[in-house]
């Protein structure tokens, strides 16, 4: 098989490429970018793309999809379209309709997978981030298990291949799997993950419930984001992983990949940038040792990058727990 199309099964039978293509990009960066980005991904190998309603770039990502479709570069069963349900819509009769929202933008008629975007449920309205007078966010209360059934009836509707959730913690997850009358586990946990912040625990928890853990943030982020606390390190300039790229002739980046892949965690490499986007399928090119794992392993400081402390005092604030 070719290297470039490894896969790992889901729990519900259905297979996720182990590299995805994140398009998160902050809303400076014109949307044209995403299109002609995710384009020249898929021509040069990405099969799983990663978006959400959030990034109000699916109707970009959808057209370079089908374009590539159309093109005869693809099929649609090639491709592995992830897209997430935004924190506004989490009350149960609101997430049929916002998954119908995201498959009208990206013109598509299922998506293969749907996360829950987070557990912080956030007022419904027109606002994706609705805060008060005092620039609070403004929270709602939904019950996650409402919400996750809710993303069960999209499985059975055929709009979602496959459903799970993101940025949940362990006890979240475990709400999910012991709810009464579960009909699908979740197939995946979406979290930050990188050498900083390696979620040893939660990988080990989601690998014992069958759950893969998909790895976002990977590179260490963008620090420009509004999303994102850029007083941290910058993870690609560490002097280990500089150390571990020289030894075998690669680059940070493409150690920080390799080492989720290795782990067995599915990770997404966002870039707009042609050379880069290239330089990232070149993960399937060589091998970590395992020394290089455990000295990779020794950079954990618990760094969180996307922490969302905005979130803070919500009952679902996932991040306050360990793991
Ligand atoms: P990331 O993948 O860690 O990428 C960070 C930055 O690294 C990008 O800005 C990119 O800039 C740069 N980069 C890419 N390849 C590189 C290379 N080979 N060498 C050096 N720099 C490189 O960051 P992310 O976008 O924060 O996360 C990845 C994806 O995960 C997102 O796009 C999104 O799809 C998803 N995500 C999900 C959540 C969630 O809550 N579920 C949160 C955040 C992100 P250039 O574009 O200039 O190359």
């Amino acid at each position: 098989m070719d290297p470039k199309s490894q896969k790992v099964k889901l729990n519900d039978g259905h297979f996720i490429p182990v590299l995805g293509f994140g398009t998160y990009a902050p809303e400076e960066v014109p949307k044209s970018e995403a299109l002609e980005a995710t384009k020249f991904a898929i021509e040069i190998g990405f099969r799983h793309v990663d978006s959400a309603h959030l990034y109000q770039n699916e109707e970009q990502v959808g057209q370079a999809i089908r374009s590539k479709i159309a093109d005869g570069t693809v099929k649609r069963e090639d491709i592995f379209y992830t897209s997430k349900l935004w924190c506004t819509y989490l009350r149960p009769e609101l997430v049929r309709p916002a998954l119908e929202k995201s498959l009208k933008n990206l013109q598509l008629d299922y998506v293969d997978l749907y996360i829950i975007h987070s557990p912080v449920s956030l007022k419904p309205g027109n606002e994706f981030v609705p805060k008060d007078e005092s620039g609070k966010l403004i929270f709602d209360s939904v019950d996650l298990c409402h919400t996750w059934e809710a993303l069960e009836k999209c499985k059975d509707a055929g709009l979602a291949k496959s459903i799970g959730v993101s940025n949940f913690n362990h006890k979240q997850l475990e709400k999910i799997l012991n709810k009464p009358g579960l009909k699908y586990k979740p197939v995946c946990n979406q979290v930050e993950c990188h050498p900083y912040l390696n979620q040893s625990k939660l990988l080990e928890f989601c690998k014992s419930h069958d759950i893969v853990l998909v790895a976002y943030a990977a590179l260490g982020s963008q620090l420009l984001s509004e999303w994102v606390n850029s007083n941290n390190p910058v993870l690609l300039e560490d002097p280990v992983l500089c150390a571990i790229a020289k030894k075998h002739k690669q680059t940070p980046a493409l150690v920080a990949l390799r080492y989720q892949i290795q782990r067995g965690v599915v990770v997404l490499a966002k870039s707009f940038n042609k050379k880069r986007i290239k330089e990232n399928m070149q993960v399937f090119d060589f091998e970590l040792t395992p020394e290089d794992i455990k000295a990779i392993d020794g950079l954990n400081h618990n760094i969180r990058y996307y922490d969302f402390q905005q979130g803070i005092g919500h009952p679902e604030y996932p991040f306050s727990e360990e793991y």
